[in-house]
């Protein structure tokens, strides 16, 4: 089913590429979306590898339209981003994943920590930071609840203003994360300016690790570099029991892929929560 899953996607992402139509017809859905309430976060569990422990989740956006369907994230966040409309979407998942945390909070399931991802377009606007905050204090939360994740393309457009973001989104007590750590240009570079806290090791290295010794040794130079400069370190996109012995047994921090769960629904992630007990 996933490998389907996969291929769906590539085929809608060709057929939206090459027809202008389609993306007008996207772009038109996509500025009434919000209100007509089309937009779903989905959470991913993140999980200590040493206890088994979920320690926290990946907010990531879904949408679905009458008309167009499931539309692929990858897709609609980029379209998102040149039409212009990706502030109001990122400021609408942030809302969302800090009134779920408090809903989560009262309902005794403890303070879950939530990373979202923003956008790079997102990030260069002087109004993020004060909106973070804002929304932070709107739902009463701690700032330890909430992690952001960037990549690095996500700061590379104002790489002095972003340090600048980041430092003051640290100060607060947000966590960073780094995201798709080694697919971008200057990693080493970032990691010496930007405060980061985690980096995750991008799903491209973790696919082969126990089959490729080439990536096996990115693997594990991310997770004694990461360590080095006292941040955490993550596997993203884990699918199978031998990835989780070798990330286990090289030292890395968390996990997270479907070989414990794909993204979940509100509902299916809350039971989840109920079964594993507060925080
Ligand atoms: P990402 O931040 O790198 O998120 C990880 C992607 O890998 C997610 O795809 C997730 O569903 C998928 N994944 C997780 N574990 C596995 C696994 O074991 N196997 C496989 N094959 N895939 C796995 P998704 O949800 O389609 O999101 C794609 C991208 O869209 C994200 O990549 C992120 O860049 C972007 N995105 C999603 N939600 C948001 C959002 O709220 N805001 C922004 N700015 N971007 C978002
Ligand atoms: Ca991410
Ligand atoms: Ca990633
Ligand atoms: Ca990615």
């Amino acid at each position: 089913a996933k490998e389907m899953g996969r291929d769906h996607y590539a085929f809608f992402t060709e057929r939206m590429g090459n027809d202008i139509r389609a993306r007008l017809a996207m772009q038109r859905q996509m500025r009434g979306a919000i209100a007509r309430n089309e937009f779903e976060v989905h959470y991913q569990p993140q999980l200590c590898l040493r206890s088994g422990a979920m320690l926290g989740a990946e907010a990531l956006l879904r949408w679905d339209n009458p008309v167009l369907g499931k539309v692929p994230p990858n897709l609609f966040i980029a379209l998102a981003e040149e039409y212009g409309l990706i502030t109001a979407i990122g400021e609408w998942v942030l809302d969302t994943v800090c009134a779920q945390i408090r809903d989560w909070q009262a309902a005794g399931l403890g303070s879950i920590k939530v990373a979202v991802n923003l956008s790079g377009k997102q990030f260069a606007q002087d109004r993020t930071v004060p909106f973070v905050e804002a929304t932070l204090r709107k739902y009463g939360l701690d700032p330890s609840c909430l992690g952001i994740e960037i990549t690095e393309s996500t700061v590379m457009g104002d790489p002095d203003k972003a340090v600048a973001a980041l430092t003051s989104l640290k100060d607060i007590g947000v966590s960073i994360s780094l995201d798709d750590f080694g697919t971008g240009y200057s990693s080493l570079g970032y990691l010496k300016r930007f405060p980061i806290d985690v980096l995750k090791i991008d799903k491209s290295f973790v696919d082969d690790v126990t089959t490729s010794s080439s990536d096996a040794a990115i693997a594990l130079s991310v997770i004694s570099l990461a360590h080095n400069l006292h941040m955490r370190v993550i596997a993203e996109g884990v699918e199978t029991r031998e990835q989780v012995d070798f990330l286990t047994r090289h030292g890395c921090d968390e996990m997270q892929g479907y070989y414990f769960s794909r993204p979940l629904a509100v509902d299916a992630f809350t039971a989840l929560l109920r079964e594993q007990g507060p925080f």
